[in-house]
């Protein structure tokens, strides 16, 4: 078996050649620190300040109100310790998040409830999306940020984020969107959106690992999350990643040009929607999320009577490379909170497959899913007792 699909840039995404080229030299003789002084120090601070230049322009910001972060769990975790840090002095301890969240927002507000602040955890509808309305209500007089995920990395399901930042800025709340899925697959403008600050993380747009950003409205003082040195204007300490940000600022400027977006759209929306529908003829079948208010290259199914390890093993035998909502080796019997979020049954999030694709697939291999899908849900539901059970009940 030669062939390899890799459906899992959800997960992380290769670096790409162009990157790579615009990273190397900083990892071989331009190796100077960007804090000295002489020349191969600036030459280092210089190519930080393109790759901040470079961000902000994907963002619709200014190069000043871009941080470069250790990952983009690192950016969701300033944004929310350091809100409630701002504004615990006025009396702002309430969050508003969601129940579907990345872990890296809700172990963090679990955290910060630990420590007495107050979190209110929106719901989200059996689709996957949240209710701006309910954004608005949750609202208290001590709350001091609402944070909402652009694209959940499990579903795909895109938030209605303009609607949300408008009703934070009229009530004068800071809102912080964790964007990591959503940069290169959909246009983001953090001004028009009203967006006060956005993490994002490179990896998932063809950038390296252990690299991403905080976008900072100006205006919004927050405490540092690590302190020591003077670098990010005084406001992330740490000898600074340079090889790693230049990496981001190359692969946000080509994952978020308007026709790299608009290509991948248009390419991956029909093969998406094809391997959907050729999934859903199988009986009890479901797609997670919205079918249409999603990412282009994300397809998260529900096969009952299926496991979603086994699944993912017998894809990956057939060369297929996905991930599933049921994580037995991340040690947590439960699974995924986000599919339960939706409301469905143990059962049912157990047997869930996660493709998200890439934008060179092609037909051939969209085509190649299609005919796998159908013969590994087979195979295993023949041994199934649950499937024993299921089509049972319906006899
Ligand atoms: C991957 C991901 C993160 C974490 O980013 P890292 O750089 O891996 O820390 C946070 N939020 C979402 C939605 C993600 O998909």
């Amino acid at each position: 078996m030669s062939r390899y699909i890799y459906a899992d840039n959800a997960a992380t995404t290769p670096v790409s050649e162009p990157v790579l080229e615009a990273m190397l030299p900083f990892l071989k003789e331009e190796y100077g620190n960007p804090s000295s002084i002489y020349q191969k120090g600036r030459a280092a601070l210089a190519a930080i300040e393109h790759a901040r230049v470079q961000t902000a322009n994907a963002l619709g910001c200014e190069p000043g109100e871009i941080y470069f972060t250790g990952c983009g769990s690192e950016a969701d975790n300033w944004a929310l310790k350091a809100a409630v840090m701002a504004l615990a002095k006025k009396g702002k301890t309430h969050l508003i998040t969601t129940v579907f969240e990345h872990h890296a927002i809700l172990h963090t507000a679990q955290k910060l409830e630990r420590l007495g602040c107050q979190v209110t955890y929106l719901p989200v509808s059996p689709e996957g999306l949240v209710d701006p309305a309910d954004v608005a209500a949750a609202i208290r007089p001590e709350t001091a940020l609402v944070s909402v995920m652009y694209a959940n990395n499990e579903i795909g399901t895109i938030q209605p984020i303009a609607e949300i930042g408008a009703i934070c800025r009229e009530r004068g709340v800071w809102f912080h969107t964790d964007a990591v899925q959503a940069v290169g697959n959909v246009e983001i403008d953090v001004k028009a959106q009203n967006i006060d600050m956005l993490s994002l993380s490179a990896h998932k747009f063809h950038g390296p690992k252990g690299v991403g950003a905080l976008y900072l409205r100006r205006g919004i003082a927050l405490p540092n999350l690590l302190d020591g040195g003077g670098q990010e204007r005084g406001h992330r300490a740490g000898t600074e990643n340079v090889a790693s940000i230049v990496g981001l600022g190359r692969a946000i400027e080509l994952a978020c040009d308007p026709a790299a977006i608009a290509r991948k759209r248009e390419h991956l929306t029909p093969l998406r929607d094809r391997i959907i529908a050729a999934a859903l003829e199988l009986p009890h079948t479901r797609l997670n999320g919205d079918p249409v208010k999603r990412l282009p290259g994300t397809i998260n199914l529900s096969f009952e009577g299926v496991e979603g390890e086994s699944l993912l093993l017998m894809l990956d035998l057939n060369g297929i490379a996905a991930s599933s909502g049921s994580a037995c080796t991340s040690g947590s019997l439960d699974p995924s909170h986000v599919l339960l979020s939706l409301g469905l049954t143990h059962d049912v999030a157990h047997g869930s497959l996660r493709l998200s694709l890439a934008e060179d697939i092609t037909e051939e291999e969209a085509d190649y899913i299609i005919e796998t899908i159908p013969t590994v849900v087979a195979r295993l539901r023949a041994m199934s007792p649950l499937w024993e059970k299921i089509v049972k009940a319906e006899q």
